[in-house]
């Protein structure tokens, strides 16, 4: 017996759906149904408009089906006999005139219902488990807008009841936590649709935005990375030279000046290697590891833009090492290591996956040296005890390349942090970087493009849904809030503000007029990690009284003992 796999699982959905719509509503013409990544879709064509509130129906209809518990049987049939089988399917028979001549024609049979299809299938649609639909949209026939618009029905599936009320209960979270509403929320950024994507920042936001840098710069510093910044507009002639003009102009913002043109840059990567060519270089200059938060514009079409996920202005953690052939695989290793530490501060430690891209079938470069760097990629990894996947031909044409991919709290994944090695960009038909070789002769170094958290756009984008919007301390913009009890606490609020503001932590007082309740759940749903209650009796005891947003009620105590637990957590 073969492997149940869940894509089998999706597709033989797909077929069931296809059979209920069609004991449901009159009419049906189906064309197509695959299954995809998240579940499986299938598009008809019938007079009666679908909508959300057919679902029930349908989706009683499909359990009732997969209760029956009918075997999926193929059969080889020849093409006069397929299309007897699929007799009055218009859509159906036209997807069988593109089957070439002498090909064989698979067909499944479940019950009294017939599909033309490859497969593979369950065995008995039992192995399907339950299937629950979202969503209904239109869709050309076969992808062209000149065609017919026909309904497709999304689906999911689930193992079980209890696995499907998961599913759902997940999707929900993710609602609640979408980076725009709680961006909106939590007064962090906003975006304006004239202006399509580009966030302006507000002040909490840009906090976290600039803490997160901080954090970075940090660990850049401890790993030998020197800092610099290029032009947000180069000319046209670095463009040309680095190869964009010829192959990404169509993603850039051009402009003019006194009859030249200037593009906004959309890659760091020529400004660090001009710096690099600035003066002359020596093998023991090697590796030169620059980093640059360079703000970054691609013109992207406003349709693929999403929040702060997807946008057209960003930076990105970038850094580019300029290397000798043989100083890429400790380089790389190096990097793993960095990657790890960072994920593992934002609690994404586990499960990260790895993908090794190969050299694709359009490249640059001879294959022997293709074959030594992706070696060397994989030599870094196992170094570091990673393990990984290999995408055969996904690399970039001018050499391979590491992707990393994190899971959230909600098990979703998101590919960040990338190294690619470039052979291409240094030579000397691009834009010819060289440096001096301990045999005195000039060489080409190689340039590792590497980025940890991706755009700092799309990574505090993830970690406003990986939080829920519950920044730890370090990150958190607003830390502390001080809440006092009455106005006549407000001279001591400013005291225990300005202790904890010379301490170094970002703290606020309430000072409306609301009573202590509404305070304290004005900071809970703004969701500050601390909050600080003072009254009179406080002060005359010289104490503060605290909550915390992870462990409740914490009492009284003194402020110097409220530090000391503010210290020990930023630490960890
Ligand atoms: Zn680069």
């Amino acid at each position: 017996m073969s492997e149940v796999t869940d894509q089998m699982r999706r597709h033989s959905a797909a077929h069931l759906m296809a059979r209920a719509v069609q004991n449901v509503f009159d009419d049906v013409q189906v064309d197509i149904g695959p299954a995809t990544d998240e579940g499986f879709y299938y598009d008809f064509d019938l007079p009666h408009r679908l909508s959300p509130e057919d679902f029930p129906r349908i989706e009683a209809e499909i359990a009732r089906l997969i209760a029956l518990d009918e075997p999926f049987v193929r059969k080889v049939v020849s093409r006069a006999e397929c299309a007897q089988m699929l007799a009055g399917q218009t859509y159906k028979l036209e997807r069988l005139a593109d089957i070439p001549e002498g090909e064989d024609i698979s067909t499944y049979t479940v019950g009294d219902y017939v599909e033309m299809c490859r497969g593979p299938h369950v065995e008995h649609s039992k192995q399907i488990g339950v299937v629950k639909l979202r969503r209904v949209a239109g869709s050309y026939y076969r992808g062209d807008e000149n065609n017919k618009m026909l309904q497709r029905i999304y689906g999911i599936i689930a193992r079980d009841q209890a696995e499907m009320d998961a599913i759902l209960a997940r999707e929900e979270e993710a609602k609640k936590r979408d980076h725009r509403r709680l961006g909106t929320e939590l007064d962090l950024f906003h975006l304006d649709p004239e202006d399509p994507g580009q966030v302006f920042w507000h002040p909490r936001g840009w906090s976290i935005y600039v803490t997160l840098q901080d954090y970075m710069r940090r660990k850049l510093v401890k790993d030998g990375y020197q800092e610099v910044n290029t032009p947000a507009l180069m000319p046209r002639s670095l463009w040309e030279r680095s190869g964009h003009w010829a192959h990404y102009q169509q993603n850039m913002f051009i402009t003019e000046s006194e009859k030249r043109l200037f593009a906004v840059k959309p890659m760091n990567c020529p400004g660090a290697l001009e710096i690099f060519k600035s003066r002359t270089r020596s093998y023991k200059d090697l590796p030169l590891r620059l980093a640059e938060f360079g703000h970054c514009a691609r013109n992207e079409p406003s349709g693929t833009l999403h929040g702060i996920m997807r946008v057209r202005g960003f930076v990105q953690d970038d850094a580019h090492i300029i290397c000798m052939e043989e100083q890429i695989e400790a380089e790389v290793a190096k990097f793993c290591h960095l990657l790890k530490d960072v994920y593992s501060d934002f609690g994404f430690d586990q499960n990260m996956k790895v993908r090794l891209s190969t050299m694709p079938e359009d490249h640059v470069g001879d294959e022997a040296t293709w074959r030594k760097a992706e070696d060397a990629l994989a030599k870094a990894l196992v170094a570091n005890g990673m393990d990984y996947a290999i995408q055969e031909g996904e690399g970039a044409f001018y050499g391979p390349k590491l992707e990393f991919k994190i899971t959230d709290a909600l098990d979703r994944e998101w590919q960040c942090g990338t190294i690619q090695l470039d052979y291409q960009l240094p030579s000397a038909e691009r834009l010819n970087a060289e440096y001096i070789g301990a045999d005195g002769k000039k060489h080409h170094p190689v340039m590792l493009h590497r980025a940890v958290l991706g755009s700092l756009e799309r990574f505090i984008g993830i970690l406003i849904e990986h939080y829920a919007g519950a920044f730890p301390l370090w990150l958190a913009p607003e830390q502390i809030r001080i809440l006092p009890i009455s106005d006549k606490a407000a001279a001591y609020a400013q005291k225990v503000q300005a202790a904890l503001a010379a301490a170094g932590y970002r703290v606020e007082i309430d000072s409306s007029a609301e009573k202590l309740g509404a305070k304290i759940r004005a900071a809970t749903v703004a969701k500050v990690p601390y909050q600080v209650v003072v009254g009179p009796r406080d002060e005359a005891a010289e104490q503060i009284s605290v909550r915390s947003r992870a462990d409740g009620d914490l009492g009284a105590m003194k402020l110097d003992a409220f530090l000391a637990r503010l210290a020990a957590e930023m630490k960890s």
